[in-house]
């Protein structure tokens, strides 16, 4: 059976079980925004969410100031979200972090002495990567709404998810429900460089401000295909970052006179034999979880290797097919190597003394940087090569449970909302704010609710980022169901 019949077939199933299983335009309330068509089942102006629209707008705003990081100036973006919060009579608090970048924290109280093991943490970050303008198609930061899309830096990673908590926020002190734990508001900053403004440093001067026992962030994905939602990948754990420096040394002297220990040869061989090299598989129980939801979802033929990932007769053909066919899932299951710079040379005729390369490596939690680098030293056997950590090191965080309430929260919501759409624990290989929050003892799940197709999702820190706006709407009803339930749980 091919992708396509496998997926009509699920589609068949589904809809048996679940009584309708429309699809995804179907199940969305309508696009919003000035300048898009009208879908011809757009329904009359009374029905139209409003509280969506809203969120369309402050998203819009959002990207509209330009955040870049560096460097950053979230302190714009944190005053704009200050002033939304105190239309709803919300109360917000900055944080300041260094000239120009600042945090910013609001709360929702349940009673009058918190409780922070109780509380849930709404985060998002302000800050986004730069842009090369010249290959947009339009301005990056003047959020273009068109053809159902709202298009700008930021529009997905991370201004949407932060939109979409305020929205849910918001959604939660209009309705005056009673709440069974605090509600957290909180927007930071430097997620993407990590630097003196990060929630490393947020966590440090500020922790009594925003500490809880659970979070919401981004990290995980609501996955669309063909117009229908195919899983929801909610991350519950995360690979750690490290770089490190690969340096060649060798005798400098004039090019005319070519010698064997030439550090440019000697580098150049060294990262091609790490390039080259798979480390061993290592699975978690997230990463297990992860591929026996997904096996049903996929073709006959991935579906069956993705189930023998751990025979131990097939077991090691089947990593190696699972690997080839998704870089993804070979970054899932074992420490990845990615080497990103090279640097060598001062004048063209020179033999330089020494050449150096960046690799940029994502272990998984629970691997050690010093015995992956004993590998690596045997493998490229050569005593002209040294390996330098880096101090930029993320730290290994323990993953969240997937028994807590929250993510039995987070399960029946989205399966609800998104036609019993099966729920699969993550493990991102890229880095989030939550390792921070998870080293305390915070039970943090990755979840951006809107649905996005791979194309879309694919612009993230690339070019055309937008956001649909179908999607996003969606997302703020389902963000905002979730929130309302669990803050009214017991
Ligand atoms: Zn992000």
């Amino acid at each position: 059976m091919n992708r396509m019949r496998m997926i009509q077939v699920l589609t068949c199933l589904a809809g048996l079980i679940f009584a309708a299983t429309l699809p995804l335009m179907a199940q969305l309330p309508p696009a919003v925004g000035p300048g898009l068509p009208v879908p011809a089942n757009t329904p009359k102006p009374a029905e139209t969410p409003s509280l969506a629209n809203e969120a369309v707008g402050w998203l819009a705003d959002l990207v509209r100031i330009n955040t870049t990081n560096p460097p950053g100036n979230e302190q714009v973006a944190a005053k704009y979200v200050a002033r939304i919060l105190l239309k709803e009579g919300i109360p917000s608090e900055y944080l300041d972090l260094t000239p120009g970048r600042t945090a910013l924290v609001a709360r929702l109280r349940s009673s009058a002495v918190a409780d922070p093991s109780r509380a849930l943490l709404l985060v998002a970050h302000m800050d986004v990567v730069g842009v090369d303008a010249s290959k947009w198609t339009v301005d990056p930061f003047s959020a273009v709404m068109k053809n159902g899309y709202l298009y700008g830096r930021g529009a997905l990673d991370d201004k949407g998810m932060l939109a979409a908590n305020l929205a849910a926020f918001i959604a939660l002190k209009r309705s005056k429900a009673r709440l069974n734990r605090d509600v957290i508001f909180l927007a930071t900053a430097d997620e993407e460089q990590g630097g003196d403004a990060s929630i490393k440093i947020l966590i440090a001067k500020y922790w009594n401000k925003f500490a809880a026992g659970y979070a919401l962030n981004e990290g995980g994905e609501v996955f669309l295909k063909n117009g229908k939602v195919q899983y929801v990948a909610v991350q519950a754990s995360e690979k750690v970052a490290v770089n490190v420096a690969v340096i060649a040394r060798g005798a400098s002297g004039h090019a005319s006179r070519p010698t064997k220990d030439n550090a440019v040869v000697h580098l150049a061989e060294a990262v091609a034999k790490i390039g080259a090299y798979s480390a061993p598989v290592h699975f978690t129980t997230i990463v297990r979880r992860y591929f026996e939801g997904l096996a049903p979802l996929e073709d006959d033929e991935i579906g069956k290797w993705m189930r023998s990932l751990d025979a131990p007769d097939r077991g090691e053909h089947a990593q190696r097919v699972i690997s080839d066919a998704n870089p993804l899932w070979n970054s899932m299951m074992r420490d990845s190597i990615a080497p990103t710079m090279l640097s060598a040379g001062v004048r063209v005729n020179v033999i330089p003394a020494e050449a150096r390369a960046n690799l940029n490596i994502r272990l998984l939690p629970g691997d050690t940087i010093d015995a992956l680098l004993v590998d690596l030293t045997k493998l490229v056997n050569d005593p002209q090569i040294h390996f330098e950590l880096q101090p930029d090191a993320g730290l290994a965080a323990p993953p969240s449970s997937l028994e807590s309430d929250f993510y039995a929260t987070i399960t029946r919501v989205v399966t609800q909302e998104f036609g019993g759409a099966p729920v699969l624990p993550f493990q991102s290989t890229g880095a989030t704010d939550s390792a921070q929050l998870r080293l305390h003892n915070v039970q943090a799940y990755g979840l951006m609710p809107a649905p996005l197709a791979e194309e879309d999702f694919r612009r993230m820190h690339g070019d055309d980022e937008r956001m649909p706006l179908a999607s996003f709407a969606k997302g703020v009803d389902v963000l905002t169901k979730i929130v309302t339930e669990f803050a009214s749980s017991k």
